[in-house]
């Protein structure tokens, strides 16, 4: 059986990003069930400059297709505002190649990264005691102490029933 010290469910932008800085200090796992990362796309691809910042992620002219100098907000009652700025307040991206950038960071940084591998928590007398992963038709179990359970908006890993987790175990949503 494979382990490792943490997996991270989800190859978006947050289960990227989450498995770079883990992989710094430790053994990680990112596990996506698409064949490509970033698709299908379900986002309208705007990214502020603050975003960048915080998650440290450079300006590469691979992944940004155009700058926002405006934007607009719809009120549900048909009202709207329009904000204008000076400089850039952020940028429309390519997802998937943004998404594959992240991922290949995390591997970069260390990471093991597997595509289209399907994940489902693994309890063990109530406890989380890893993930079982199907991938290319073969199932296979992975110990972690630690899930990061970045499955984006279908979000099943975190939904998932158990008791408590054991002293140094932890799920992460
Ligand atoms: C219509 C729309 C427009 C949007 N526009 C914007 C925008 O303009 N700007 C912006 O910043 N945000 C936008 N968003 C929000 C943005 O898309 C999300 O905030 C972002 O994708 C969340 O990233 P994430 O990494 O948490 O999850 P996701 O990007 O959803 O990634 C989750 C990943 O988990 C994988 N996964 C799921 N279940 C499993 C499993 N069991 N095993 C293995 N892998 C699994 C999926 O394949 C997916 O790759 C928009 C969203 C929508 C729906």
């Amino acid at each position: 059986m494979d382990e490792y010290d943490v997996v991270v469910v989800g190859a978006g932008p947050g289960g990227s990003t989450a498995a770079k800085f883990a992989a710094e200090k430790a053994r990680v796992l990112l596990v996506d069930k698409h064949r490509e990362t970033g698709s299908p796309k379900r986002c309208g691809e705007g990214l502020t400059l603050d975003a960048f910042r915080d998650l440290d992620i450079p300006l590469n002219k691979r992944f940004i297709n155009k700058e926002i100098y405006d934007s607009i907000v719809y009120a549900p009652g048909g009202g709207e505002i329009e904000i204008r700025y000076d400089k850039p307040a952020g940028y429309i991206i390519e997802r998937k190649i943004f998404d594959k950038f992240l991922a290949a960071e995390a591997s970069h940084n260390g990471a093991k990264v597997l595509a289209d591998a399907h994940a489902t928590l693994s309890i063990e007398g109530g406890y989380i005691s890893g993930v079982r992963i199907l991938h290319q038709g073969e199932e296979r179990d992975i110990k972690s102490r630690i899930i990061i359970a970045a499955d984006g908006v279908e979000f099943q890993t975190g939904r998932h029933q158990y008791n408590h987790t054991p002293p140094g175990h932890g799920l992460m949503l």
